[in-house]
C-alpha cells in the first residue's frame, strides 16, 4: 500500500509542476471558473464540445498541487468523452474522493484520477480535488459564471 501511495504522490507532483492543458483555448464553446475559499484555488475551466464530444480542453488558474494535479488531470481524462461521460466521470471522481472504503470498488476505471483518491483522509483538501469537477459541471450547463465550493 506504501508503494501505491508513493505513485500517487509521483503522479500529483508532475501534474502540479507540469500541468497539462494549462492556457487559454483557442475556439473555447464553454467556458466557467470555479473558485475554493477555504484554500484559495482558481481555476477558468474551457472546453471546445463538437457534436456532444468533448474535444479539447483546458483550464488555467492558480491553486494548491492538489487543486492543479486535479484539473491537470481532469482535463486529460475529459478529451474524447461524450458529455454524458463527462457528468459521469465527475460522479464517480465526486464519490472517490468522499467515500471511504477501497478504491478499486468505488473507482475501477477512474484510471490516473486515482492518484487523488488519497485526498479522503483529508477533508480540508476534498474541495481542492473537487474545484476542478464542480467548474467542469458549470461549463457542462453552459453557466458561464463563477462557482464557488462554498
Ligand atoms: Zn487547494
Amino acid at each position: 500500500m506504501n508503494d501505491l501511495s508513493e505513485l500517487y504522490q509521483e503522479v500529483i507532483f508532475d501534474h502540479y509542476r507540469r500541468p497539462r492543458n494549462r492556457g487559454v483555448l483557442a475556439g473555447a464553446n464553454r467556458k466557467a471558473e470555479g473558485y475554493n475559499p477555504l484554500c484559495g484555488d482558481r481555476v477558468t475551466l474551457y472546453l471546445r464540445i463538437e457534436d456532444g464530444i468533448v474535444r479539447e480542453a483546458s483550464f488555467e488558474g492558480s491553486g494548491c498541487a492538489i487543486a492543479t494535479a486535479s484539473a491537470s488531470l481532469m482535463t486529460d481524462a475529459l478529451k474524447g468523452k461524450t458529455e454524458a461521460e463527462a457528468q459521469a466521470l465527475s460522479g464517480r471522481f465526486r464519490d472517490m474522493v468522499t467515500t471511504s472504503g477501497p478504491v478499486w470498488v468505488s473507482a475501477p476505471d477512474l484510471g490516473k484520477l486515482a492518484a487523488l483518491s488519497g485526498v479522503r483522509e483529508f477533508p480540508a483538501r476534498v474541495k481542492c480535488a473537487t474545484l476542478a469537477w464542480h467548474t467542469l459541471h458549470a461549463a457542462l450547463q453552459g453557466e458561464n459564471s463563477t462557482v464557488s465550493t462554498e
